[in-house]
């Protein structure tokens, strides 16, 4: 998509610090990060938020899912725990609307969030 600011880290067109590259999904360093791990996981197709993945990419959403315990486990935070945060919508703070996987650790969360 045109003007969607992860659609152009995709394309190569706005730099990022990309920690994993595959045919489906990218992950890249968060440019304003909220803990000392923050990455985000992005299918690589435009996807709005969350609330717009259809039926036929149930495997992609599961992937994606997937692929963020993968990237907990090499930055060696799974055992000690991480949160996971999929914003969809303004009213949830959503700010990119490109479906996007928050992955964090390396600090303590608080419940419930704010
Ligand atoms: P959200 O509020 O859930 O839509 O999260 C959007 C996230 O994208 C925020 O954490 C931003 O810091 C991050 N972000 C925005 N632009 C960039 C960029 N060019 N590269 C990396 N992260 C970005
Ligand atoms: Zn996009």
């Amino acid at each position: 998509m045109k003007d969607c600011i992860f659609c152009r880290i995709v394309a190569g067109q706005i730099p990022s610090e990309i920690v994993h590259d595959d045919d489906q999904a990218l992950a890249f360093q968060d440019i304003n990060p909220q803990a000392p791990i923050h990455l985000l996981i992005i299918p690589k197709r435009h996807i709005d938020r969350l609330s717009s993945v259809t039926d036929q990419e149930q495997a992609l959403a599961g992937y994606l899912l997937h692929l963020a315990s993968r990237l907990a486990r090499e930055k060696g935070i799974a055992d000690e725990g991480f949160r996971l945060v999929v914003n969809s919508g303004p009213k949830a703070g959503q700010t990119v609307f490109h479906l996007h996987i928050h992955l964090m650790g390396g600090r303590m969360f608080d419940w419930p969030p704010g």
